[in-house]
């Protein structure tokens, strides 16, 4: 006979299974910067129409930086980084489950030594 389903186990099963899509992910946020480039005669330096400059915010080794993304890396990294956003989401999700489990085992082993 099938055990009766747990969605909670597939749930868990299924986003295990999702894990391996993240492989390529990068930690850091995705950031916009607006900036003039310098040059007197560019459109931006009038200060409205400024250029575009996309960077990973990180931390490395405890110290904030911006590393700068090469414009035909952009959509890229982009996607690398959202990666790491669903990553820690189904992290989570996996642990509630599992937290869900062992408070239910914890409840059990109590009723069970007071058998
Ligand atoms: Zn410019």
């Amino acid at each position: 006979m099938r055990p009766p389903p747990e969605p909670d186990l597939e749930l868990r099963g299924k986003l295990i299974r999702s894990l391996g899509a993240f492989r390529e992910m990068l930690p850091g946020s995705f950031v916009e910067r607006k900036r003039a480039c310098g040059r007197p005669n560019c459109h931006c330096a009038d200060g409205k129409e400024l250029h575009s400059q996309y960077q990973i915010s990180i931390l490395i080794d405890g110290k904030p930086k911006a590393l700068n993304i090469p414009e035909e890396l952009v959509d890229k990294v982009r996607q690398k980084i959202e990666m790491r956003r669903r990553f820690d989401a189904a992290a989570a999700t996996i642990c509630g489950v599992n937290l869900k489990r062992f408070l239910k085992e914890k409840l059990k082993a109590k009723e069970d030594r007071q058998v």
